[in-house]
């Protein structure tokens, strides 16, 4: 595993060469979404530049929210959370969830997930004191379209969210970046 400071040090020296490129100036933009749009994917590396760029979006375009699945789990979590703000506080009037095929969340093995972080060091007992159960906690999906529309029922039925928001659910294929809509 490379040192820290190793890590720190090539960012350190790309982004002194960015900054005097002024290579930011192609990335100017505003902090409000001129799309409206808020987006909900998974952190999947394919992902990363391929799904602005198959949507059509550039920077400043949407709010990005990532997670490991591209999911809206919990009511009051996280993701939600950064929904209401994209909502209120930017002037976003489009909730998008994009679930893709292949996804590492499609019936993760969880168990083994565990085992790997007792492998570096982390207890059974610790696992065991949580205030969750760790195993359903990391569990994620077994179909990638039920996922997608849970997220966004779960959006769509929020007490704090307004009517007059559209939520829908769409696939993307995280090689060809092909899209398809799932049908609520
Ligand atoms: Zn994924």
């Amino acid at each position: 595993m490379p040192k820290q400071q190793d890590v720190i040090s090539d960012i350190m020296a790309h982004n002194k060469q960015f900054v005097a490129h002024k290579d930011y100036e192609k990335f100017a933009t505003s902090n409000l979404p001129d799309k409206n749009m808020v987006i909900v994917s998974c952190m999947d590396t394919r992902l990363t530049t391929l799904l602005p760029e198959a949507l059509g979006l550039k920077n400043g375009d949407v709010k990005m929210i990532k997670n490991a699945g591209g999911t809206v789990l919990n009511p009051m979590g996280s993701a939600m959370r950064s929904i209401l703000v994209a909502l209120y506080a930017f002037n976003v009037t489009n909730v998008v969830i994009i679930g893709h095929e292949k996804c590492g969340m499609a019936r993760v093995d969880n168990s083994y997930l565990i085992e790997k972080m007792k492998d570096r060091g982390v207890t059974q007992e610790t696992v065991d004191n949580l205030d969750v159960d760790v195993l359903s906690w990391l569990a994620g999906f077994d179909s990638l379209e039920e996922s997608v529309l849970s997220s966004v029922s779960i959006v769509k039925e929020h007490p704090l969210v307004a009517h007059d928001v559209n939520v829908f659910g769409l696939i993307i294929n995280p090689e060809t970046g092909e899209l398809r809509h799932v049908p609520a």
